[in-house]
């Protein structure tokens, strides 16, 4: 079976270790040195999940999102997302249902393909701002997935990922296995 392609993109507040998740999940290790995002990395992974091999391209994004019109680079050919908040900041859960209605907006769609993350899950015993209920119940509300993790523990991080590749299969279950004819936004 051919490899289908998959783009990502991982968004979310400063800080919260949009870069931290993505380099556990692709290199397998946690950065030892803050090194803030400039403008936005991609990185690429294949993994094969019950037999179906992906070719991931994950963009890293900076975390800057201010302007009322999203990069269209954050939607065009884009399959899903990942909106990254730490369970230590409100601010960064609050930053998520932003996201979420630009992302829409650049789409034109009720919902996007999307997984819901809480990272730095190991403050969770001292530093917990962003209860699990109320994560849950935003991921309820916008049909998506919720998973906290903690990327400096590899603790659920590729968890995030399988639940996105379900999300996106849902979404187009019989997408071409290969190319990049569907999947994101379009510009008109
Ligand atoms: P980004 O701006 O969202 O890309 O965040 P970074 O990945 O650069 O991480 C920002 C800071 O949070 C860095 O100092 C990381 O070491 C730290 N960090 C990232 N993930 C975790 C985590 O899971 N737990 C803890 N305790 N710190 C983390
Ligand atoms: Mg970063």
């Amino acid at each position: 079976m051919a490899a289908k392609s998959r783009k990502v993109v991982v968004m979310g507040y400063f800080g919260v270790g949009k870069s931290a998740v993505t380099a556990q999940f692709v290199q397998g290790e946690f950065p030892g040195s803050y090194n803030a995002t400039v403008m936005h990395s991609n990185y690429r992974k294949t993994i094969k999940v019950r037999g179906q091999e992906f070719d991931l391209e994950i963009l890293d994004t900076a975390g800057q999102y201010e302007s009322s019109n999203l990069d269209p680079h954050y939607g065009l050919g884009v399959d899903g997302y990942i909106f990254v908040y730490g369970i230590n900041s409100i601010v960064s859960f609050n930053t998520c249902k932003a996201i979420n209605d630009k992302v829409l907006n650049l789409w034109g769609t009720a919902s996007v393909p999307l997984v819901l993350v809480g990272n730095k899950s190991d403050l969770a015993a001292a530093h917990r701002q962003v209860s699990r209920d109320e994560a849950e119940t935003l991921a309820g509300q916008w049909g998506c997935e919720f998973v906290e993790c903690s990327a400096k523990d590899n603790q659920n991080v590729d968890t995030v990922f399988m639940k996105l590749l379900d999300q996106m299969e849902k979404a187009r279950p019989s997408a071409p296995s290969s190319g990049k004819q569907s999947g994101g936004c379009s510009l008109m």
